[in-house]
């Protein structure tokens, strides 16, 4: 386990030689410690990506030059699952196969990259048709300099790879800040790129605190690019510092996502994919669908079979066999989400199941799956994303109101939709103001398809060739080629 900084290729201490503690979160000891990075450390990274960009060979390479770098780096990843997948059990707490199925992604991710970055060789340039033939005009595309990445904890290699692998796809050089709950499987990325043969400066990991590396990080003016997933809070304060230098921004903040099942859905699989949608990764997930909206014909039947389930879960340490739901996070997320449950009984919710920290894990981080009915629709538990195994289910009467009670939020991140008439489906899919809809499912992610949401739930995609083009400019370059002269001053 790495424990130093990340900067121009070397492993550095922290520049006030501070460190901060790694928790398992599933008995609440440090097993280790790393780097807390402060400006200081922010700003020899920023340095050393600068030097890169503007001087070193990766901008300069072609795409075909940089996919093979980017396939090294996911066959590493690849050979490594089984390790990196339980560094990230420790740190995070999530069941080992979870945690082996992101290792897959994340290298998954890279190989998408890959693929995109050979092709834009042969798209790097384009003629575009003018209406006037004395010019030519022809657009290139370019890395938009060095790019900035923070991310959160519930994904931690995977939302490393999500932002890296694109970045580095298009030519930019980068600062990448993990969470200080899940700093171990980043610093495992920097080791794996260095040794897939990245060259020095172009990728740097700084592991510390959010106000104290994050911060700096996001107002430092020498970033060009600045992609941020975590909090509407936290993101508001990065969109604030990016307004600094007016700073290229994605922001993949949170949502409170609606799924919608139609009477004529078949039971078992709405309940398979609700749980699924809300108890997968201990519901720490931005596109939880945890509002569920159910038509009236189908609520009490479903409540049954959903409650019956839900306390059939084998709760544990994630890295036990047959465990389907970790330990949260950290105390202080198991402390919010615990809050949020009293909030929704306090406000006169009802539970149908769970509300608690499980008999037999009083110590880590966990909380019981729980579901809540008998809510109104304007209550903090409907409304506010929780981020914990917590799903609101509340009955509908139309197609109509489902799809205004599914709007109904601030937050427009993704929503789902069961029904078995395929034309309904697609016509609340095309409803929803959200910028993913799963229909027949709910969270199933595909490095090909662009990610990110309306509203409060952020700003730009990520993934696929969306996510691509964030990490690119686009700039004409156009040649006066008629003979004729100007004749503006000249020649009157
Ligand atoms: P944050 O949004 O605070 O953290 C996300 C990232 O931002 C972390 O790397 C964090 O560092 C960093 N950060 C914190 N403060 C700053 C700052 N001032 N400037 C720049 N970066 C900063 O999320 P939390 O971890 O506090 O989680 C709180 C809530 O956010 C959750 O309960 C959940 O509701 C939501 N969330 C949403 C996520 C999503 O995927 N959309 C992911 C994670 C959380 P550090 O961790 O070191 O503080």
């Amino acid at each position: 386990m790495h424990s130093r900084l990340f900067i121009d290729g070397e492993w550095i201490a922290a520049a006030n030689g501070a460190m901060f503690d790694v928790i398992n979160p599933a008995n609440e000891e440090v097993f280790h410690q790393v780097a807390a990075g402060a400006a200081s450390d922010i700003n020899a990274a920023v340095k050393a990506a600068r030097r890169a960009f503007d001087e070193g060979p990766w901008p300069r390479m072609n795409g075909v030059q940089r996919a093979k770098i980017l396939n090294k780096i996911a066959d590493t990843i690849e050979q490594q699952t089984q390790q990196l997948a339980r560094l990230e059990v420790l740190d995070n707490g999530k069941p080992l196969p979870e945690a082996v199925w992101d290792m897959e992604d994340s290298a998954g991710c890279f190989r998408f990259f890959a693929g995109l970055a050979q092709k834009s060789d042969n798209e790097a340039e384009e003629q575009i048709a003018l209406d006037d033939p004395g010019f030519k005009t022809t657009v290139v595309k370019e890395p938009v300099g060095v790019a900035a990445a923070i991310i959160p904890w519930n994904y931690p290699l995977l939302m490393a790879a999500w932002k890296v692998a694109p970045a580095l796809a298009a030519g930019c050089c980068m600062v990448l800040k993990p969470s200080e709950l899940t700093p171990l499987t980043a610093l495992e990325l920097a080791d794996i790129c260095h040794s897939a043969g990245l060259p020095k400066g172009v990728l740097n990991v700084v592991t510390g605190l959010g106000p104290d590396a994050g911060q700096p990080l996001s107002e430092h003016c020498d970033i060009d690019k600045i992609a941020f997933t975590g909090s509407v809070p936290t993101g508001s304060k990065v969109m604030a510092a990016a307004a600094n230098n007016i700073k290229n921004i994605s922001l993949e903040l949170g949502g409170k996502s609606p799924f919608v099942i139609f009477a004529d859905a078949d039971i078992e699989k709405a309940v398979e994919w609700v749980m699924f949608g809300i108890f997968w990764n201990q519901g720490e997930v931005c596109s939880a669908t945890s509002r569920v909206l159910v038509e009236r014909a189908l609520y009490e039947p479903f409540l049954a079979r959903i409650a019956e389930e839900a306390k059939k879960i084998t709760i544990g340490n994630g890295l036990d066999e047959g465990v389907l739901l970790g330990p949260l996070v950290s105390k202080g997320q198991q402390e919010k989400v615990l809050a949020a449950i009293k909030r929704g009984l306090d406000d006169g919710a009802r539970i149908l199941t769970g509300g608690g920290v499980p008999a037999q894990h009083q110590n880590g981080c966990f909380v019981e799956p729980t579901i809540f009915t008998d809510m109104n629709e304007d209550s903090w538990i409907w409304q506010e994303e929780i981020f914990g195994p917590v799903v609101c289910i509340k009955p509908f009467d139309s197609e109509s109101e489902a799809i205004k009670m599914a709007n109904n939020s601030r937050f427009g991140l993704a929503a789902a939709v069961m029904c078995a008439d395929d034309e309904r489906a697609q016509r609340v899919a095309r409803a929803f103001k959200a910028g993913i809809v799963w229909i027949n499912c709910s969270q199933p992610t595909f490095a090909e398809a662009p990610w990110g949401g309306y509203k409060q739930s952020g700003i730009g995609r990520e993934l696929g060739r969306w996510g691509f083009e964030n990490y690119r400019e686009t700039k004409q370059i156009t040649t006066y080629i008629s003979e004729k002269p100007w004749g503006w001053y000249l020649g009157r």
